[in-house]
């Protein structure tokens, strides 16, 4: 059978967002798995959605918050909302899954392709990747032709091509042989883009296809639990807006 990947990443335990995301993968015959990591965080079902993404059994890379969440760092470099969605997640996990987010890699190359949650420059450092200069950056790590990466919740393209690199707003397309691509695969729990739609790509390495999937989910019980875990108000605002 042809492999059809999913890439899924900054889940940040919206369970309401993951379970649309995961039936319409379903319905797209996808056949393998990809995770950018940030799995926890912001949304109030931690436990329910690393079940969920350990039992795909697929390369998992380290995001910041299953950086921070696992470890007992200080959260001076998060504002106070996502600091307070950090605390109340190291409640929720068992020590086992703790130690499961912990062990995390920063990157993996498994598959041929490149997984990293922010930028190859620096994997460990969580820096933005944002315009063709920080991309650019990144690019000069980047050994595969193709890299999946998250942290900005925003889904975007960097191309490489006779060593200029090129912004390209998220659309679905066929990669020319030759060019490397740096692909944002936007967020499933948190679009940040202005759409609050979950995001996630679909790669077909046979047909060389990119697409860009969003999905209507139920916002409105997602915000629910996050109300009710007594989790910072803002975190279900920005849901609906897409912020
Ligand atoms: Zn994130």
């Amino acid at each position: 059978m042809d492999k059809l990947f999913a890439i899924l990443g900054d889940i940040h335990a919206n369970l309401d967002a993951l379970e649309v995301v995961l039936a319409d993968c379903r319905e797209q015959g996808v056949t393998d798995y990809l995770c950018t990591g940030d799995v926890v965080g912001y949304n109030a079902q931690p436990h329910e959605c690393l079940e969920i993404v350990r039992g795909l059994g697929c390369p998992i890379v380290m995001g910041n918050h299953d950086y921070y969440v696992s470890s007992r760092q200080d959260l001076d470099d998060f504002n106070p909302v996502a600091a307070a969605g950090i605390e109340w997640t190291r409640k929720q996990l068992s020590v086992e899954e703790m130690y499961f987010l912990r062990a995390l890699p920063f990157v993996t190359t498994k598959t041929g392709i490149t997984l990293v949650h922010a930028t190859m420059d620096g994997p460990e450092d969580f820096g933005y990747v944002f315009d063709h200069l920080q991309a650019e950056a990144h690019f000069s790590h980047q050994v595969t032709p193709l890299c999946f990466h998250g942290h900005t919740h925003c889904p975007m393209i960097y191309e490489k091509q006779m060593g200029a690199v090129y912004r390209i707003d998220a659309q679905d397309f066929k990669l020319p042989i030759g060019r490397k691509y740096f692909i944002n695969v936007g967020s499933v729990g948190q679009p940040r883009d202005g759409d609050p739609r979950a995001a996630y790509v679909l790669y077909d390495p046979k047909a060389r296809t990119v697409r860009f999937r969003r999905l209507d989910y139920d916002i409105a019980a997602a915000q629910a639990k996050i109300r009710e875990a007594g989790l910072p108000e803002r975190l279900a605002q920005r849901l609906e807006v897409g912020q």
